[in-house]
C-alpha cells in the first residue's frame, strides 16, 4: 500500500511558506510514495516538483486548487491550469477535457471556498461530470474542526474518501494521508476511480499549533525568508529567496450566492 497526500502548496501559492525543493524534502522525509502539489490557480510549482521528484523517490501529480465560482476544486493530473471563476459544473468538464480528475477539498461546511453538499450531490447525475469528480476530501488538517459533518454526511456517497494536509508550512506535509493500493501515482490515480482509497487523519489539537506557525511564517515570507532545501546534505532551513517569479494576481472569484 501506498501512501500519498494530494493537496499540498508551494511557494507558489500568495498564502504558502515552502519551496518545492522544500516540499519533496518533507514529503519524502515523512515516508509519501506520491504527492500532488496543487497551488492556487497556479502550475508551475507542481511542474517543478515533477521534473525534481526522482531525486528524492517520489512521484508527483501535477495538480491546481482552482478558485471556481462555487469553491474550491483539486484539478489532478493536468498538465495545464483550468480556468477559475467558471461553475463546477464548468470547471469539472473543463478537467475532463484535459485528462485530469477532481477532489472536491474541505467540502460541506460555510468556510468561504468551501463547495456546498448540493453542488456536489448534484454531480452525481451527470455522468460526464461524476466520471470526472472522484473523491471528496473528508480530512484536512486546515479546517480540522469543521470536518466531523463531511465525515458523517459522505458516508454513502459514492466517492473515494481522501485525506489531505493543505499544508502552507513545511512541517504540516504529510498530516492528512490517502492510502491506496500499489505506490506510483498511476496506481493511485486507479484507486481514487475505484474509490478504494482510505483516508488517514491528522492528529489531533494540531489546528492551532498550525495556524500560529502559518501566521509567523507568512509575516516571514512577506519579508523574503520561506522554508527551502537547498543541497542533499541539508536539512530544511529558512533562506532568504528574491520571490517575484512566483507572483501571480491574486483569483478574485466572485461567489455564486
Ligand atoms: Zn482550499
Ligand atoms: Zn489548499
Amino acid at each position: 500500500m501506498g501512501l500519498a497526500d494530494i493537496h499540498i502548496h508551494t511557494i507558489y501559492s500568495y498564502d504558502a511558506t515552502t519551496t518545492v525543493r522544500g516540499v519533496l524534502k518533507q514529503a519524502s522525509s515523512v515516508g509519501l510514495s506520491v504527492i500532488a502539489v496543487t497551488d492556487h490557480d497556479d502550475i508551475r510549482g507542481a511542474f517543478d516538483a515533477r521534473e525534481l521528484a526522482s531525486q528524492y523517490n517520489l512521484e508527483v501529480v501535477t495538480g491546481v486548487e482552482v478558485s471556481t465560482r462555487d469553491g474550491h476544486l483539486l484539478a489532478l493530473f493536468i498538465d495545464k491550469i483550468p480556468p477559475r471563476g467558471l461553475s463546477l459544473d464548468e470547471t469539472l468538464k473543463h478537467i475532463g477535457g484535459l485528462g485530469g480528475i477532481a477532489v472536491a477539498p474541505h467540502p460541506f461546511n460555510q468556510l468561504p471556498g468551501s463547495l456546498s453538499m448540493d453542488h456536489v450531490i448534484s454531480v452525481l447525475n451527470k455522468p460526464a461530470l461524476k466520471n470526472v469528480l472522484r473523491g471528496i476530501e473528508v480530512y484536512n488538517m486546515t479546517t480540522q474542526p469543521f470536518d466531523e459533518k463531511v465525515q458523517i454526511q459522505s458516508t454513502y456517497l459514492p466517492f473515494a474518501k481522501t485525506a489531505g494536509s493543505d499544508a502552507h508550512v513545511y512541517w504540516a506535509i504529510g498530516t492528512g494521508t490517502t492510502e491506496f493500493p500499489g505506490t506510483t501515482a498511476a496506481e493511485l490515480r486507479t484507486s481514487l476511480q475505484n474509490a478504494t482509497t482510505i483516508p488517514h487523519p491528522y492528529e489531533e489539537d494540531l489546528m492551532r499549533k498550525y495556524i500560529f506557525n502559518w501566521l509567523r511564517r507568512i509575516t516571514m515570507r512577506r519579508l523574503g525568508y520561506v522554508s527551502d532545501h537547498a543541497t542533499a546534505e541539508a536539512a530544511i532551513h529558512t533562506q532568504r529567496m528574491d520571490l517575484r517569479f512566483t507572483r501571480t494576481k491574486r483569483a478574485k472569484v466572485k461567489r455564486k450566492k
